[in-house]
């Protein structure tokens, strides 16, 4: 069932409950109101007729005959007065008598003073009047047309209304459940459209500040957020088919000149060599692109351990230098961190090191020195690692860039490379809710700063 259509008799069925709430209270109200006014009513009929006949002396046959003639018309009160010893002194029409009065119904009212019952739907009262310092017992009853009529016409007003009003909140429920749904039911057209070419698309906003504008602006969000990515996997498959098909190109232009006549010994080494130099470039970008494809995984996915990031720094320094045995690397380790809990993180250590032998690499391999200085302080409540050179800088306006996958700064004729490495290295450090900053100065040099959190931190 749509919610539209739940809403709607939800709507209807609360109306109803309190209108039907509402018409009980009236109708009962009136119902016990008409009771106690006959009852009213029918004490008075009893005392005035007592009054006529006690003290006005109006004879019993004009009483009667007066009761007689009204009986044609109205619903006339029927009295009957007795003495104290229930010997009957007047009755209005003994010939109907519609109420039969027993020695215990008298005593009855002798003893309470006043009673009042039903008989079928007549209402009888009996009461106690006092005349002459004589008692004598009066019983007055009478059917009350007038006021039945009044209650058949109400509960009739009622019903109609009810029904009236319960349709029209139904239609009510839905006109509003209608114009409340329509932006949805725009929204979900439109959503429907949406597929993986038109990601441009975007939900109209109402402009105000209600649900419907937060989930469209939210939806936008998420359809922004899915364009950029939507976008960074195309550059990415596209760059990656670049870097990829550039050493192979080389190497395949090596082979076919190699082959095209014979050659000497030393040309065959050079092709050799140079072929050899393309395919370690091909092996070095497939392992960065492996790395990058781990640490994309999802957190959950990957094993943490606590380890201490001075022994993760020193052997991806010794995987530096034994593939670059010419580069200078200087630590620094601040003597506040030489306690195992101050030096140790919740991390991945293989991840850990490609973060660390990234920056040394990409220090040593930009300055003239070939020289990268690092240095492991405390910060409070996270370890702050500094890989400085005194190289070629990076400039302004690439600083922001070049944490972008294969993004290459303007320096990038300096030394090869595929641009990988730092957007592996801001991975690897997010995923370890750590943080990296870069300060750079062009001809001056540059330093990236790591933040790792201490576990009691996390
Ligand atoms: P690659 O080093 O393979 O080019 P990276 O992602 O490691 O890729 O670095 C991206 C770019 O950032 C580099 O091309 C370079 O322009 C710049 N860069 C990174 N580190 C330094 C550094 N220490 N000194 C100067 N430039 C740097």
């Amino acid at each position: 069932m749509q919610i539209r259509t739940r809403i709607t008799i939800l709507f209807t069925v609360v109306t109803a409950t309190i209108l039907m709430v509402f018409a009980c209270t009236v109708y009962y109200s009136a119902v016990e109101n008409r009771e106690n006014e006959f009852y009213a009513l029918l004490k008075k009929e009893a005392y005035t007729k007592a009054n006529l006949f006690l003290n006005a002396q109006v004879d019993r046959k004009t009483l009667q005959d007066i009761y007689h003639n009204n009986r044609k018309i109205l619903n006339e009160v029927e009295v009957a007065i007795y003495d104290t010893r229930f010997k009957l002194l007047y009755h209005d029409a003994v010939d109907i008598d519609f109420v039969k009065e027993t020695p215990a119904m008298l005593r009855d009212v002798v003893k309470k003073k006043e009673i009042g019952f039903y008989q079928d739907k007549w209402q009888v009262i009996g009461i106690t009047y006092a005349y002459n310092n004589a008692n004598f017992i009066i019983t007055a009853a009478a059917y009350d047309q007038y006021g039945y009529n009044k209650l058949q016409n109400l509960l009739s007003t009622i019903i109609i209304v009810f029904i009236f009003a319960v349709f029209l909140s139904y239609a009510a429920g839905i006109f509003f459940s209608k114009k409340v749904f329509r932006p949805i039911q725009a929204m979900t057209q439109k959503v429907k459209n949406i597929s993986a070419n038109s990601l441009d698309a975007r939900l109209q906003s109402t402009g105000n500040k209600d649900e419907l504008s937060e989930l469209a602006n939210t939806f936008n969000d998420m359809l922004n957020r899915l364009e950029n990515s939507f976008d960074g996997q195309k550059h990415f498959v596209s760059n990656i088919s670049h870097e990829l098909r550039t050493p192979l190109a080389a190497m395949i232009t090596e082979l076919e000149i190699s082959t095209n006549k014979d050659r000497s010994t030393a040309e065959y080494k050079v092709i050799i060599d140079n072929t050899l130099n393309d395919a370690q470039k091909l092996k070095k970008l497939f392992n960065s692109l492996l790395d990058f494809a781990k640490a994309s995984y999802d957190s959950s996915e990957i094993s943490f351990k606590a380890l201490r990031v001075d022994e993760i720094l020193l052997d991806a320094c010794q995987q530096i230098l034994q593939a670059n045995p010419d580069y200078k690397l200087d630590i620094f380790i601040d003597p506040a961190l030489e306690d195992e809990q101050m030096i140790s993180i919740v991390g991945n250590e293989y991840l850990l090191q490609v973060a660390f032998v990234n920056l040394i690499e990409n220090a040593c391999k930009f300055s003239d020195n070939q020289k990268c200085s690092i240095a492991i302080k405390s910060s409070g409540t996270s370890i702050q690692l500094e890989f400085k050179d005194d190289g070629i800088g990076i400039e302004p306006q690439d600083l922001e860039r070049i944490f972008t996958p294969f993004y290459r700064g303007n320096n990038k004729a300096y030394s090869e490379g595929n641009g990988i490495g730092l957007s592996l290295t801001k991975k690897i450090i997010l995923l370890h809710q750590g943080e990296i900053l870069v300060r750079s100065t062009k001809g001056i040099g540059s330093v990236f700063q790591i933040n790792l959190p201490h576990p009691s931190a996390l």
